[in-house]
């Protein structure tokens, strides 16, 4: 990372774009040609950027986006990207003619909410609506076969509306036991056979499902996880056809070093004691950047050299203890690689007693995301700027 001047503080997120092209890639080869691969970019693509994840995304094979809320597809939009986007989670009623004026693809599930959305969308408007069914995640959804049969008759009945796609989400896919998955799939296949027109995009596989279960992807999967490089869970690991390539590092430098002797105290509370002479070093990244004070005592790569996190992190800087001195300037990887060693997403997520999903997802805007590709640095991305 030598190009400083598109920000005045040395920790960044890497966003290597390769990764995210090879696991799409791999994810394509692995499914019939026919399937098409919805590429899910909600949360500003797992915290990785989402337009230049989308862009990535489209160009390894991916057909459609996929995102959580409309404020996201908008964003898309004004970035100029015109692949077609769904938005997976509840929309406004009021809100359909942005959405048909934005050409963005909204779930819907509710009557009422039908009933409300046709006073707002202009009679020349189209409208393109997949249908959420509920078969289990007790989330969002039409769970019953004649509500289904209604909803499909009055979505028919108006032609602003392009009934384009019908799908469902699994609670259990990545998890082994699959009793639960063989039940909500079972419903999905049930549900669906009492529609009278097959819409264009049937589809349920997120990226667990797709990974394990390729008879089951009817005609397009929602890949997120994956294609971040990251597992589904870690029970599901063996199971993974192809190695997954993790594209998100977080990296800083030492922007201080010194020595303390037997007695001195760190960081706040002063609960981190120097048992005898040793270097500390201390590092421009905290809990308001999402390395959160949880996270004393992980490990991080200090010139390839793990070495602990000591004493209470801060909002903005935090120590470590090293082994000897080190210049001031050295590499700090938090997430990454770093000359043999590696510290993962999961490695962060074990530590944090949670899921590899939320740890690219809270580290803040404060930290600029760079992009790159064949190594080589083609975006940065700075929100603060
Ligand atoms: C987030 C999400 C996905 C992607 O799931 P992954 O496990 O990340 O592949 C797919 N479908 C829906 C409805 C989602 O909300």
């Amino acid at each position: 990372m030598e190009d400083r001047s598109f920000f005045y503080r040395d920790t960044w997120v890497e966003v290597d774009l390769d990764c995210i092209h090879t696991n799409v890639s791999s994810v394509k080869k692995l499914l019939p040609n026919e399937v098409e691969i919805i590429a899910v970019v909600k949360a500003n693509a797992y915290g990785h950027g989402d337009v230049q994840v989308a862009r990535e995304a489209l160009a390894a094979g991916a057909t459609y986006l996929a995102v959580a809320f409309m404020d996201e597809a908008i964003t898309l939009r004004k970035k100029g990207i015109i692949a077609p986007i769904l938005v997976l989670g509840a929309s406004r009623a009021e809100d359909v003619q942005m959405a048909a004026d934005s050409r963005i693809t909204l779930t819907v599930f509710q009557k009422d909410w039908l009933l409300e959305a046709q006073k707002h969308l202009k009679t020349d408007s189209r409208l393109s609506v997949h249908i959420k069914l509920d078969t289990g995640m007790g989330r969002l959804g039409i769970s019953s076969k004649n509500e289904l049969a209604d909803f499909e008759e009055l979505l028919a009945l108006d032609q602003r509306f392009n009934l384009e796609g019908i799908f469902t989400h699994f609670a259990t896919a990545d998890e082994l036991n699959q009793s639960y998955f063989n039940q909500q799939f079972a419903l999905f296949q049930e549900l669906i056979s009492v529609l009278k027109v097959r819409p264009k995009y049937v589809h349920c596989s997120n990226s667990a499902a797709t990974l394990r279960f390729q008879s089951g992807v009817y005609n397009a999967v929602r890949l997120g996880i994956a294609m971040y490089g990251l597992t589904p869970s870690l029970e599901m690991e063996p199971e993974i056809p192809f190695s997954l390539n993790e594209a998100f590092s977080l990296r800083s430098k030492l922007v201080h070093v010194k020595q303390l002797h037997k007695g001195d105290k760190i960081s706040y509370g002063a609960t981190y004691e120097a048992s005898g002479d040793e270097w500390i070093g201390t590092v421009p990244v905290g809990y308001a950047d999402g390395w959160i004070r949880k996270l004393q005592g992980q490990e991080v790569l200090v010139n390839g050299m793990r070495v602990p996190i000591v004493g209470r992190i801060c909002m903005d800087q935090l120590m470590v203890q090293l082994p000897h001195e080190i210049p001031v300037g050295t590499n700090v990887t938090l997430i990454g690689k770093e000359k043999n060693q590696f510290i993962s997403i999961n490695e962060i997520a074990k530590k944090l007693e949670t899921i590899n999903y939320e740890v690219p997802c809270i580290i803040t805007n404060r930290v600029p995301r760079l992009y790159k590709k064949d190594g080589k640095i083609v975006e940065l991305k700075n929100y603060l700027l």
